[in-house]
């Protein structure tokens, strides 16, 4: 059976402890490769090798820095069906999906960030004719990148790219739930030349391995990427170490249709937003709003067509709706579904596991979910499921929609659907988002900036924002 290593100092190596644990294949439920255990001694390993690289990345010319990284870029693009194959069989997402989003993204972060280094600029501040101010924006160090399992090589090279292009040195950690991708850059990594030590990725537990990278004094800045209790214990870790923190964390999002909305492309757009990827994206809206007098007809006709999006092998060209990605997972998925029936929730479509055939019989599948009757402040509307179940619920006014929407703790992204020109900025303009969708759905420029309010993060990725959280900014005061 296939075992993974870790990527330290350039090379591919087994974990300190010499021990590996199972990771598992979700069509099947099964084992299918091994995962090194890491501690804080390879972290230790990892840190060794960041700083020792340190000096001479940081002080590469950006444009040295930008080739390799466009490099990687190019390589991961050389391989995408086999990235994409990988990343299919370790998340259970459909193949098809993987081919078109997850790989063809991570291309484009190392390409962006390559390209994006050569056009940061620092800023300067005259005082008149008294004196001048100019601030430089260094690389920070040895930062640590530790990211989720639901979009594996796309997350983790969200992260890894700014950082390496700010010429940072960095420790990296995928999910354990889903490490192959990130196992498979390792390689491409030294197949593009990467220099050995500016980039490590160690593999393991994140109460082990991630942990000890949060913990690491010589890691002065932390980007994760997780669920908002592990953000929370993350945060206090680190916060009286004083590192830099980005935190992008769960959500509940909101997806509010108005009845003067072009229905097709609302009905159309809404069944991605609800179920792309099981569901499994932290922008996928999860409790959907319709204006009354559209409700009966939205809802016959979304039903309709969840009914027909069945969970299938996530290998098969044709399938658009895979595993989830762990026992556990569909455990709690399922678990929640529970709740809403004991909540007084109707489910109008799927609410339960389904069983597919021969080898795929052990695998994680849910069928795609809706359930109506909920009030809009109970646990099923208030918590993060983060798997294929919606809940659909009317509403009158702008101003009840605004206040159910803004009901939960969460505040990541919102989905809004209208003609009406005003509405639409004055409904995006009071919601408690850090992003709003208006008449579409994960329409991403990677040049804005990413992230959410309340306990969906704490500040913002993406473009020049990234690349300012991965730089310290030195003001430098000269008189004249
Ligand atoms: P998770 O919090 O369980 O794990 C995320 C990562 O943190 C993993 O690599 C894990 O090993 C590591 N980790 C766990 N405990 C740690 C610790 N004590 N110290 C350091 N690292 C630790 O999250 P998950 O289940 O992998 O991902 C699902 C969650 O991620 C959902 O809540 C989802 O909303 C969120 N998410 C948010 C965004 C966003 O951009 N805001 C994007 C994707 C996923």
């Amino acid at each position: 059976m296939e075992k993974l290593y870790n990527y330290i100092g350039g090379k591919l190596i087994d974990p300190v402890s010499n021990t590996w644990f199972d990771n598992f294949h979700p069509a099947t439920g099964t084992v299918y490769s091994h995962i090194p255990d890491s501690d804080q001694r390879d972290v230790q390993l990892a840190v060794d090798a960041a700083e020792a690289a340190f000096p001479a990345w940081s002080t590469l010319a950006a444009e040295k820095r930008s080739e390799i990284l466009s490099r990687l870029s190019d390589l991961i693009k050389r391989d995408l069906e086999l990235l994409a194959q990988a990343e299919s069989k370790d998340n259970g997402k459909p193949v098809s999906l993987a081919r078109i989003v997850d790989i063809p993204r991570a291309v484009s972060n190392f390409e962006f960030f390559a390209t994006a280094i050569l056009h940061f600029a620092t800023e300067a501040h005259a005082m008149e004719s008294s004196a001048i101010n100019y601030t430089l924006r260094q690389p920070i160090g040895v930062v640590g990148c530790i990211s989720p399992w639901n979009l594996p090589l796309y997350l983790f090279s969200w992260k890894i790219a700014p950082a390496l292009a700010a010429g940072n040195c960095v420790v990296a950690k995928p999910s354990e739930v889903t490490p192959m991708t990130a196992y498979l850059l390792s390689k491409l990594c030294i197949e593009a030349g990467m220099p050995a030590g500016v980039l490590n990725i160690v593999h393991g537990l994140g109460g082990k391995a991630g942990q000890a990278i949060v913990e690491h004094p010589k890691i002065k800045a932390v980007s994760f990427t997780g669920g908002t209790k592990t953000g929370a214990g993350l945060a206090a870790t680190a916060a009286p170490m004083f590192k830099k923190l980005s935190l992008e964390l769960g959500g509940k999002n909101p997806n509010i249709i108005f009845a003067d909305c072009d229905f097709d492309a609302m009905l159309k757009t809404t069944l991605q937003s609800s179920f792309a990827n099981q569901g499994q994206i932290c922008l996928c809206g999860s409790r959907i709003f319709v204006e009354r007098p559209l409700y009966e007809k939205f809802r016959d006709a979304f039903v309709e067509k969840v009914k027909q999006l069945k969970p299938g092998n996530p290998a098969d060209e044709g399938t658009r709706m895979g595993a989830v990605v762990s026992q556990a997972h569909m455990e709690k998925v399922l678990s929640y579904i529970q709740l809403a029936r004991e909540e007084g929730g109707t489910v109008l479509c799927g609410g339960e596991r389904v069983v597919l055939e021969g080898e795929l019989k052990t695998g994680w599948y849910i069928a795609p979910t809706v359930i109506e009757g909920l009030a809009f402040d109970c646990r099923t509307n208030q918590e993060e499921i983060f798997g294929p179940v919606v809940t659909i619920m009317p509403f009158d006014t702008e101003e009840e929609v605004l206040e159910m929407a803004n009901s939960t703790v969460y505040g990541l992204a919102a989905t809004v659907w209208t003609q009406h020109l005003t509405r639409a900025h004055r409904v995006a303009n009071n919601l408690q988002s850090g992003i709003v969708w208006i008449n579409c759905w994960l329409l991403r420029d990677l040049r804005t900036p990413f992230g959410g309010v309340k306990a969906s993060g704490v500040g913002r990725e993406g473009g020049f924002e990234a690349l300012r959280f991965f730089t310290e900014a030195k003001n430098v005061c000269v008189k004249l």
